[in-house]
């Protein structure tokens, strides 16, 4: 299985860069993990948009689904057609907010028409060619879900997606070869609920799930990257990969 990180950002996009979005590609299978904003170019630079079979969405946060907007204009304005619609696995109540979305200026049907949507349950395993797809709801400020994915080949990988402290994630993602975890912030939220988690954190939630490896995502380039990896480091006891956009991760 291949990983490569279409953007790293958390809420506002780097210089350059993209929010939460990866291209997987599995024995010939493409499949879009989160869509956010500035995604839908950085797709487009590593393959044709006609060519993702699959997308799925971690939650409905806009920096992870917001381009989903351009997507939708291209497979039903772009110049050539499809046979059929990619399949978007997208999370509980994603239609109705989606129409608020683009409802806003009249296109309410825009991205329902324009992908074969279905609404995932959480408690529910996706098989999707080669692989399996197994979620996890996480504590954030919206539902949102970690995702897993298992090679019928072997290799599994596991997104935490955005989070707070979780114990039940380290035990989802136990022994698993390559967990993608955020390191969105410098110090733990002092008020109100945990939402997302620090590179510290980020190493020390690794460390309990054995992961294989880790690499960290969803950090500002107004952030120093490699004080984060080293505090991951510290925590997880070994060493750290960085998302870096445009970047391909093997499992
Ligand atoms: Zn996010
Ligand atoms: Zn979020």
């Amino acid at each position: 299985m291949r990983l490569t990180v279409l953007g790293k950002s958390p809420s506002w996009q780097d210089a350059d860069g993209a929010c939460s979005g990866y291209l997987v590609e599995e024995d010939g299978l493409r499949l879009l993990l989160d869509c956010g904003s500035g995604v839908f170019a950085k797709l487009r630079a590593v393959t044709d948009y006609h060519a993702v079979d699959v997308i799925v969405i971690s939650h409905l946060h806009a920096d992870h689904f917001i381009d989903l907007v351009p997507y939708a204009y291209a497979l039903t304005f772009g110049p050539r057609r499809r046979d059929t619609p990619p399949v978007l696995h997208a999370p509980p109540g994603s239609i109705e907010c989606w129409r608020r979305v683009v409802g806003a200026w009249g296109n309410d049907d825009l991205i329902e028409a324009a992908f074969a949507i279905r609404e995932y349950d959480p408690a529910e395993t996706l098989h999707s060619g080669p692989l399996t797809i197994r979620f996890l709801p996480v504590p954030h400020f919206l539902p949102a879900n970690a995702i897993e994915f298992v090679a019928a080949a072997g290799g599994r990988f596991t997104f935490g997606a955005d989070h707070g402290p979780s114990p039940e994630l380290c035990e989802f993602a136990r022994g698993t070869d390559l967990l993608m975890l955020e390191a969105t912030l410098l110090a733990p939220e002092r008020a109100g609920m945990r939402g997302h988690i620090t590179a510290e954190e980020a190493g020390e939630h690794a460390a309990k799930a054995q992961a294989a490896r880790l690499l960290i995502t969803h950090i500002s380039d107004e952030l120093d990257l490699e004080a984060a990896r080293s505090d991951a480091e510290r925590t997880f006891g070994r060493p750290v990969e960085l998302a870096l956009a445009g970047a391909s991760y093997d499992v």
